[in-house]
């Protein structure tokens, strides 16, 4: 069966110019864009250009290429928003949710990059 990829997700509209983002950062596979609900001060998606569904998708069957751009768009868009570790900087959290379990609402490739505020432990405690 493989990994499926619907191509009338939003972030694939976004990809495609037919609904508006705020870019953070775009480079040749990659595209970082403000989340439309930001759940911290920081809230940036980046989402790679091709059709990956999920982390696991795009880990298993990306290019080298697209990998690599999509890592280092990752760590630009950290130095951009100042929420770097570097120089006692305060920190992040990225997030990737994949399929069911992982309550992934759009089925596109988007890592969230968190920060400008404490956010506490990475889950509830049930
Ligand atoms: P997920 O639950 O799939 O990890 O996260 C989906 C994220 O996409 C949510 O944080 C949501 O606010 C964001 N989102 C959904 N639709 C849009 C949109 O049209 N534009 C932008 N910029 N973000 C969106």
């Amino acid at each position: 069966m493989g990994y499926a990829y619907d191509d009338q997700n939003i972030f694939a509209k976004i990809l495609r110019g037919e609904i508006p983002n705020k870019t953070v950062l775009e480079t040749e596979h990659t595209l970082a864009f403000a989340d439309i609900q930001p759940q911290a001060p920081v809230h940036v998606l980046v989402i790679p250009k091709g059709p990956y569904a999920s982390l696991d998708h795009f880990t298993q069957e990306a290019s080298d290429a697209e990998i690599l751009d999509f890592n280092r768009t990752i760590g630009k868009v950290c130095e951009m928003t100042k929420v770097e570790t570097k120089d006692g900087g305060m920190g992040f959290r990225a997030i990737t949710n994949a399929g069911v379990h992982g309550h992934q609402e759009v089925p596109h490739l988007h890592v969230h990059i968190l920060g400008g505020r404490q956010l506490g432990r990475m889950l509830p405690r049930d």
